[in-house]
């Protein structure tokens, strides 16, 4: 029996009807010119464009393309996963629709799989261009995320080849709300990282905005990391001390004769537990419903239709 050498590409493509054609003919010819076997596995992540349209096209035409469309935007990791549990390659690798993630590198990724390594990781060189705000705000989130898991996440993309092994250790991992950047590399196995540089988008437009940012940041920090909720521990020795100091102060005060002028000091120790009670069960109200969440067990995500398989 021959050996199974194929090269699954999973895309996930949220809104890119003017990327789909393109991205698969580049693709195709970069990987045809390198003779290396492969299929394309597009997921169409609740587009409400033609996206799932242009892939049922070229599926038609194509038999290395194959499709699923979720039955709304459940968020690229939800993509990510759906894709892996697809796809039938020796190894996968997942990559932007909109090619900022270069496809030239893929037969050097390939070529190091060959080689024997069981993870490339595509390492950014630069962050491409984007305003500063984003690019301050997302430095502060890989700070946060490199001490939560431990790795060097600052450079870290989604761009990355996995061999079949990483691919099943990865979907043996049950949570509704993996973090697929953080957990290829928590998986361990032999990896080598291969730096490139982040291209310009040519069609359509990104899809994060600070707000959804923000959800990500905070929900991928929290999925990976339990340190948030160390603060309210924080916070309480604080006031404890705080509040000895004070002690102290108004004793001393008291044996010296002065009289005490207590009732500002009161109102402002009273706002400022009341806003540390509040953050603090803020944080671990979070960490709750992120259990509720997972209690629930609902699925990742729920395919409407799929073509090509
Ligand atoms: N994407 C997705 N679901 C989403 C948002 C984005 O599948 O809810 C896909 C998108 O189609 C693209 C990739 O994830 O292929 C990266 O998205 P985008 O280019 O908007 O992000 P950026 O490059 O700005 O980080
Ligand atoms: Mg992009």
């Amino acid at each position: 029996m021959q050996k199974n050498e194929t090269l699954s590409v999973i895309i996930p493509s949220f809104n890119e009807q003017d990327n789909i054609q393109r991205t698969f003919h580049t693709i195709r010819k970069i990987l045809s010119k390198g003779h290396i076997p492969f299929e394309i596995i597009f997921v169409d992540d609740g587009s409400k464009d033609d996206t799932f349209n242009k892939i049922k096209e070229l599926s038609a035409q194509n038999q290395e393309v194959k499709g699923i469309s979720f039955s709304r935007n459940f968020g690229k990791e939800s993509a990510i996963f759906a894709g892996l549990e697809s796809a039938c390659g020796a190894c996968c690798v997942i990559m932007d629709c909109d090619l900022q993630h270069p496809p030239d590198v893929l037969p050097e990724m390939y070529r190091l799989w060959q080689e024997g390594y069981e993870v490339v990781e595509g390492i950014k060189t630069s962050r491409g261009r984007e305003n500063p705000a984003h690019t301050l705000f997302a430095r502060l989130f890989y700070r946060l995320i490199s001490n939560a898991t431990g790795f060097d996440m600052s450079k870290a993309s989604d761009f990355k080849l996995l061999d079949r092994k990483a691919v099943d250790a990865l979907l043996s991992m049950p949570e509704r709300a993996p973090f697929f950047r953080a957990l290829s590399s928590w998986i361990g196995f032999c990896s080598i990282s291969l730096p490139f540089e982040v291209q310009e988008r040519t069609y359509g437009s990104s899809k994060w905005s600070f707000g959804s940012l923000t959800k990500y940041a905070i929900r991928n920090i929290t999925s990976f990391s339990g340190i948030p909720m160390q603060f309210v521990t924080l916070m309480g020795w604080l006031m404890l001390f705080a509040s000895l100091a004070l002690g102290i102060q108004s004793l001393y005060k008291y044996f010296s004769g002065t009289a005490l002028e207590g009732f500002t000091t009161v109102i402002l120790l009273q706002l400022i537990i009341g806003s540390v009670l509040m953050i603090s069960l803020g944080i671990i109200g979070h960490y709750i419903s992120r259990i509720y969440d997972e209690i629930k067990a609902r699925p990742r995500y729920l395919v409407a239709r799929k073509c090509g398989f």
